[in-house]
């Protein structure tokens, strides 16, 4: 399935093209061992991006983000923010899955940062999520998830938007209701987002 279109256009670049570059990417070592690139999909008139970390196995095989049991989880999310989706752009920050899934090293997140840039940059979101500790570490360095969870930010003109990522409800399920919690307080921002335009 293809989501990307080739209107969404910022200076001539798109998300199509960003894709089609992803796809021959060997800027940095995890080229060597994916199966697939997933550039990540979504509308290309988004309000919502959402940044995961990097792929998984399933999404590695079918080059789609979120497809396994980390999306099962994101939809149920999106659904307590009133999103399908259908409605947002779904990326990550690293577009080749790491071995083992593995964190992204500081050198991969950096090689793979300018096509997240134009990706934004085509999009510009009215807000960005952050799923977990390493997209959040990509936009607010300073912070840490456990603090940072759940509230508005703003840098360099961007609504960021922190919550935990899917995978963690795996290892701590308490965490799920303060996730679903977090979820509600995006859906009520992008709704107030949109009336204010
Ligand atoms: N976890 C992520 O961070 N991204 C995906 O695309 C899937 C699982
Ligand atoms: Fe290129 Fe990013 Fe894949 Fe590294 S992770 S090879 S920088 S697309």
């Amino acid at each position: 399935m293809r989501l990307t279109s080739e209107e969404g256009t910022s200076e001539g670049d798109s998300l199509s093209r960003v894709a089609e570059e992803v796809s021959g990417c060997t800027k940095c070592p995890l080229s060597l061992t994916r199966t697939k690139t997933v550039p990540g999909e979504g509308p290309p008139n988004a309000k919502v991006v959402i940044l995961g970390e990097g792929p998984g196995r399933n999404e590695d095989e079918q080059g789609r983000p979120f497809v396994g049991a980390a999306g099962k989880q994101l939809d149920g999310f999106l659904a307590e923010a009133g999103l399908n989706r259908s409605d947002v752009f779904i990326t990550n920050v690293v577009k080749c899955r790491p071995p083992e899934n593995r964190r992204p090293t500081t050198l991969e997140s950096a090689a793979c940062n300018p096509y997240l840039e134009r990706q934004l940059g085509i999009l510009k979101p009215k807000v960005l999520v952050l799923l977990g500790d390493t997209a959040l570490k990509r936009f607010l360095p300073e912070e840490g998830i456990s603090s940072a969870h759940g509230k508005v930010f703003q840098r360099n003109g961007r609504v960021i938007f922190p919550t935990y990522h899917p995978a963690a409800m795996i290892y701590n399920r308490s965490l799920e209701q303060v996730t679903k919690d977090d979820f509600r307080a995006l859906g009520r921002l992008v709704s107030g987002a949109s009336e204010t335009g």
